[in-house]
């Protein structure tokens, strides 16, 4: 393998390979447009486009496409190759600015939630000049947002965008009251840690469940399973290490900063982290680091999970979204800093966070809201459902010191005074790390953990920035309008903190208790995907969205409708699984072996009379009573599906009723399935076991 310097960004267009390539005004021209979001005009385009197309060539590309995201989980990509014929029958190689620009695909069958049939029948795709282009798999991509013709976004980057304006035009009004000449754009900064199984392929294979839903939706707990926490940084088996190695180097190419490797808490689970970068980059990034793993996982006889729960009973996967916000001088604005001024202004920002997440729990909920991670928030393995946030005792300490004008520490009789003292130090390093916490300061950065793994990041960071933003919008309104800054300032942090507090917590996030505590707080706990939905559409969230342009109305409320339709799409979709595995495979097994054991007492009675025969009868009678229940409860399943069809739901209302009946109906049937597994001779069970997946790859 290549040293990360040698091979680190080859495929990648970005900034040093412009520079080498580009005639130095074009160079200028497409700066100006990354740098101040202006227009790129037709002649520069087709001069970058065709810059592009010679170092891709040279790279071995023979095709380009747009790649978005668009509201399914995954990117998408329309390969069209250089080629144009030209009269005399031979071709030529090309790639002209306005290809480079727009493209035009196909999209009649993205989810657009009613805006195309609305508006227009295609959307365009329009490049995103702050994402730089990169080649894979021979291809030349081009990140781009992804439009309706009447402009309203199809995609995850569009209002990404949007959110990374809203909060740089906010913060900038702040930092200039803070004097701040200097700095002239901010941009939020990210570090997606990314949690994945990794399975057998040839085990995955033979499992309907894993290929049809990435989950198993049957599967009896194995003898073993993380109870003794060997595998939480343990040594990495020599094929992971491979693959890992291989992951990393692929990465590296496409400039992705893929930094440590480890393994998790669950068997079979490991961790990628990336160093940190600008919201937008780190999106895309993170998109490419999914996709890749699962393709180099094939490469190595295996397959990668980003379920949010493959496997009941074990540590399902998460991403940790370490969040802060940076300016173009960089400094980062949720360093505390060591002076009084720069601790004043830290102070100012961290109430804008505090203020953020308290007015927008149901919103940061919705952003990490799935099917996959209902099984997790909540659970005992990942922070719940109630969004709370965690700041350590010390910083804590302090804010009630300031909130009620009391002295803080040693200070004899002295009040903590914003812009006056220094705070102390806040220690950065894990050892005060609250890892139950749903959203936890870490000495520099926010760590929003809620986010399952198969996420885009793009949804937590654009309820994260726009929320932000909002904060410090009425803040710099406060402060603009008052003639003492700093007694302004001062009133305002206490304020924030009088009225936000509640969402502080430092205790232990999964204990019983904190659910009675948190509601006595008036904090919501949105179990499930359905239960938090309907937040979306609140007046209150419109008119955040709206009014920093994030989200236009009609936009919110597609969005709303397309979330919805996807969990009733997949609940069906593991429901019908669940029927198919039961009826063809399950039932038939534990059938065939109740033969099998009456075909041996038979035997053992015929000869000798008083055989003892006690396993053979009891055993038969316990399969067939629970192949009995067993298959009573698919038909109930079944009966739930079939009663659909009669019912007049609105997405909300199926939603709700594949969460509340259907999803209770396989719940009751996997029960007695696994219980079957558990008593039936090994060699019956029709796939490779909760022990072959979890323990296999060696
Ligand atoms: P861990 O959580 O494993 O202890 P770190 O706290 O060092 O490790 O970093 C976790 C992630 O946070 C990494 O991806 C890192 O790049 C990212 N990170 C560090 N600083 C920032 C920042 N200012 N903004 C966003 N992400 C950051
Ligand atoms: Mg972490």
């Amino acid at each position: 393998m290549g040293t990360i310097k040698s091979v680190f960004a080859t495929n990648v267009f970005n900034d040093s390979v412009m520079k080498e390539r580009l005639p130095k005004e074009t160079y200028k021209q497409l700066q100006r447009t990354i740098k101040e979001g202006r227009h790129l005009d037709n002649a520069v385009a087709n001069v970058v486009a065709n810059a592009m197309k010679d170092w891709a060539i040279e790279k071995g590309a023979t095709h380009f496409t747009h790649w978005f995201q668009p509201m399914t989980g995954v990117t998408a990509e329309k390969h069209d190759s250089f080629i144009t014929p030209t009269d005399d029958g031979r071709v030529i190689l090309e790639f002209s600015g306005k290809e480079l620009i727009q493209g035009e695909p196909d999209a009649s069958s993205f989810p657009s939630g009613g805006l195309r049939a609305t508006f227009e029948a295609r959307g365009y795709t329009a490049w995103d000049a702050t994402s730089y282009a990169f080649i894979k798999e021979k291809t030349l991509c081009i990140p781009t947002a992804f439009c309706s013709y009447g402009g309203e976004a199809l995609d995850k980057k569009t209002p990404l965008l949007r959110s990374m304006e809203a909060i740089n035009r906010q913060t900038l009004r702040v930092l200039r009251l803070f004097g701040d000449t200097e700095v002239t754009s901010v941009k939020t900064t990210v570090g997606p840690e990314q949690e994945y199984f990794l399975v057998e392929k040839e085990m995955f294979d033979r499992r309907p469940d894993l290929i049809y839903t990435g989950r198993t939706l049957f599967g009896a707990k194995s003898p073993k399973g993380q109870e003794l926490d060997d595998h939480y940084f343990g040594t990495i088996k020599t094929r992971v290490a491979a693959f890992m190695e291989d992951l990393d180097e692929e990465l590296w190419k496409l400039g992705v900063l893929a930094k440590t490797e480890h393994n998790e808490v669950a068997p079979a689970q490991h961790e990628l982290a990336p160093v940190f970068t600008t919201t937008n980059i780190a999106t895309d990034h993170n998109q490419l680091t999914m996709e890749l793993m699962q393709r180099i996982a094939k490469k190595h006889g295996l397959v990668c999970l980003l379920h949010e729960k493959p496997f009941a009973g074990v540590n399902g996967s998460g991403k940790h979204n370490n969040w802060s916000i940076s300016t173009n001088t960089g400094k980062n604005l949720l360093d505390p800093g060591d002076t009084p001024h720069e601790n004043a202004q830290f102070l100012l920002f961290l109430c804008a966070v505090l203020k953020a997440v308290d007015d927008y729990q149901d919103l940061l909920r919705i952003s990490v809201a799935s099917a996959g991670n209902d099984h997790r928030l909540g659970a005992n393995e990942a922070p719940p459902a109630i969004v709370s946030v965690f700041l350590g005792t010390e910083l804590t300490e302090i804010l009630k010191a300031i909130e009620k004008d009391e002295q803080y520490g040693s200070r004899e009789k002295e009040l903590w005074k914003v812009g006056v003292h220094t705070l102390p130090r806040f220690p950065k390093d894990a050892t005060d790390r609250n890892r139950t916490s749903p959203f936890a300061f870490t000495g520099n950065k926010f760590e929003f953990r809620m986010l399952g793994s198969s996420d885009s990041i793009s949804g937590a960071n654009i309820v994260l920035n726009t929320a932000v933003a909002e904060s410090l919008s009425q803040f710099a309104d406060a402060l603009e309008q008052s003639a003492d800054f700093n007694g302004t300032l001062h009133e305002l942090i206490r304020s924030t903190i009088r009225e936000h507090r509640r969402i502080i917590f430092n205790g232990n996030g999964y204990d019983e208790q904190w659910i009675a505590e948190a509601e006595k707080r008036g904090l919501l706990n949105l179990r499930t995907t359905p239960d938090c939905l309907p937040y979306f559409i609140k007046e209150k969230n419109i008119d955040l969205f709206t009014r920093h342009k994030v989200f236009s109305e009609t936009e919110i409320r597609a969005r709303y409708e397309i979330l919805l339709e996807n969990y009733s799409k997949l609940l069906n979709i593991e429901a019908v699984t669940m029927l198919d595995m039961a009826n063809k495979d399950l039932l038939p097994a534990y059938s065939a072996y109740a033969q099998k054991l009456s075909d041996t007492l038979n035997a053992k009675k015929a000869a000798a009379p008083d055989a003892d025969c006690t396993f053979e009868t009891e055993r038969l009678k316990q399969i067939s009573a629970l192949t009995g229940d067993m298959y009573r409860k698919t038909q109930a399943l079944e009966g739930t599906l079939l009663d659909l069809v009669q019912k007049d739901f609105d997405e909300l209302g199926r939603a709700q009723y594949y969460q509340r009946t259907v999803f209770q109906a396989m719940t009751q049937l996997r029960i007695v399935a696994d219980e079957l597994e558990s008593i039936t001779d090994r060699s019956f069970y029709p796939y490779p076991n909760y022990g072959d997946l979890l323990f296999g790859v060696r």
